[in-house]
């Protein structure tokens, strides 16, 4: 690594200091709690989107105590709509290890963070770095074509023998010998380098203060990087969703929902029943010779998939009930809120049509 990247971390921070996102909700704070929750709803989402639930949850759990103690459903409902829901269910598992076997203090250290659920190495060098001033570099996403570009990396990130050595130069591109408050701010000016200025398109290299040192973008080089030779391949699919509806006892109307299996698509969310054909949609409805009705299809994207729903609004009769074996509770659609449910079917069911 050259010796002029030394220059990097000074003038990073600041940067950071003079032109960096400041008054975040989690910022300020040295609190791992906040911090950890912060990282954990950033991940994959973007901060407008994560400010308004991030302070639903601290009012519903102030601190970790109260997060352990929570029911599942309770907290699914409350990260319902930012989606990659295994990062609830191991926010949760979390706060229950932190409780139980650490007295409800978080370990302070990068290398005991990483042993939670839900805490990859990037997220314990965060809180690490914010709460502790550790000095150990964040390397996510963002981070990882910012320093791509600047070091002009030749590996190919999808393996990870490549995504390691990047690592081993992030750590030294870290400040010389950091004050608690320069990690903070080395650490959120990475951050925010990657997230406003050295964008995946159209980076903005002629305010970035690393603009006289990225190999990149002096080999006019930029769009080359990061390398990835393995494409994302998304497979699609088709799920027929049944929306059984039906008067509830109180006169306002309710849907049928289950609980979808533990592993794989919205596991352990609440669900309309789900059919792999048509066909098997329809079969119930038919021999019952309920009222049917076709929605429009719903396409949502998930990481690797793209699914597509079909849903099929089918109106039972007032107090019909469902055989026994039927495993699932009717919710009124007024009570939606209380229950854990993918956004896009949340969306579907508030404004199925009269
Ligand atoms: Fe990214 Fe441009 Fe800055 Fe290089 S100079 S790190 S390409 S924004």
């Amino acid at each position: 690594m050259p010796d002029s990247l030394a220059s990097f971390a000074p003038k990073l921070i600041l940067w950071q200091r003079a032109n960096g996102r400041h008054g975040l909700p989690w910022q300020g704070t040295r609190d791992p709690y906040r911090v950890w929750l912060s990282e954990i709803m950033l991940q994959q989402t973007q901060v407008a989107t994560v400010l308004g639930y991030y302070d639903r949850f601290l009012q519903h759990f102030p601190g970790v105590g109260a997060l352990a103690a929570a029911a599942p459903d309770e907290v699914m409902a409350l990260w319902s709509g930012l989606g990659y829901y295994s990062r609830a269910r191991n926010l949760h598992r979390c706060a229950q290890v932190v409780a139980t076997q650490y007295g409800g203090v978080f370990p302070s250290s990068a290398a005991a963070l990483q042993t939670l659920p839900g805490i990859g190495a990037s997220t314990a060098a965060a809180i690490a770095a914010f709460c502790h001033g550790e000095r150990v570099s964040i390397v996510d996403g963002n981070v990882r074509r910012v320093l791509s570009r600047l070091l002009a990396f030749e590996g190919d990130l999808s393996l990870s023998v490549h995504q390691r050595a990047l690592w081993d130069m992030a750590q030294r591109l870290l400040p010389a010998s950091p004050s608690h408050e320069d990690m903070v701010a080395y650490t959120q000016g990475l951050m925010d380098l990657g997230a406003g200025v050295c964008a995946r398109t159209r980076p903005r290299c002629e305010v970035c203060p690393a603009q006289a040192l990225c190999q990149a973008q002096r080999s006019g080089t930029v769009d080359r990087y990061p390398l990835k030779s393995r494409k994302l391949l998304r497979r699609h699919e088709s799920w027929w969703l049944q929306v059984l509806r039906r008067a509830m006892p109180g006169g306002e109307q309710g849907v049928w929902l289950e609980r979808r299996p533990a592993s794989g698509i919205w596991a352990g969310l609440h669900c309309a029943p789900v059919f792999a054909s048509e066909a098997q949609a329809f079969a119930l409805p038919l021999k019952n010779d309920w009222k049917t009705q076709p929605l429009p299809v719903v396409v949502h994207h998930l990481t690797h998939r793209e699914l597509r729903l079909h849903p099929l609004l089918v109106d039972l009769p007032p107090g019909h009930a469902l055989p026994q074996d039927a495993e699932g509770q009717w919710v009124a659609l007024d009570a939606l809120d209380r229950v854990g449910m993918p956004a896009p079917l949340r969306s579907l069911l508030n404004r199925l049509p009269e």
